[in-house]
């Protein structure tokens, strides 16, 4: 199993720093974030024990157990608040400062102040939608 020395949620895997956690198994670990979303807390950090950096590194299969595991916690989450966002940053620039991949679940209450889905809006020029889709199409082969 792959480890990194210089990962923090590597060393909360191996139990070298501590951390609150909601659950594990023989593949993941679920623990509390230390600085949650909002002041209802429930915020949980959902990982591979593995250590892998995106989330295009994780192995199809692990991936596939990870949206199971995912599912479970977001069960409780769900009955813990009054809804729930499911996010996962790659890379700095989209946010991901710690480069072991990882879910944030994070459940919502009314007025949380939490801002996710609030993003600013665009609008794309007249023909661009369309060739922004080409070029994904591309690069999906
Ligand atoms: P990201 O920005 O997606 O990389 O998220 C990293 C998350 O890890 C942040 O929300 C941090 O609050 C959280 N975090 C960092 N260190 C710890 C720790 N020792 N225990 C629990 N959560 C942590
Ligand atoms: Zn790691």
């Amino acid at each position: 199993m792959k480890t990194d020395k210089g990962c923090i949620f590597c060393k909360i895997i191996a139990g070298e720093i501590p951390a609150v956690k909601i659950w594990e198994d023989k593949e993941f670990m679920a623990m509390l974030d230390i600085h949650p979303a909002s002041i209802h807390g429930g915020h949980v950090l959902i990982m591979p024990k593995e250590h892998f950096e995106l989330i295009t590194d994780v192995p199809d299969n692990v991936l596939k157990d990870m949206g199971i595991a995912i599912k479970k916690i977001s069960g409780a989450l769900l009955k813990y608040g009054e809804g729930l966002n499911v996010v996962q940053n790659n890379k700095k620039v989209a946010g991901q400062y710690v480069p072991h991949v990882h879910f944030h679940l994070i459940p919502r209450f009314e007025n949380d102040g939490v801002r996710i889905e609030k993003w600013e809006v665009n609008n794309y020029n007249r023909g661009e939608m369309e060739k922004v889709a080409s070029k994904i199409k591309k690069l999906m082969k």
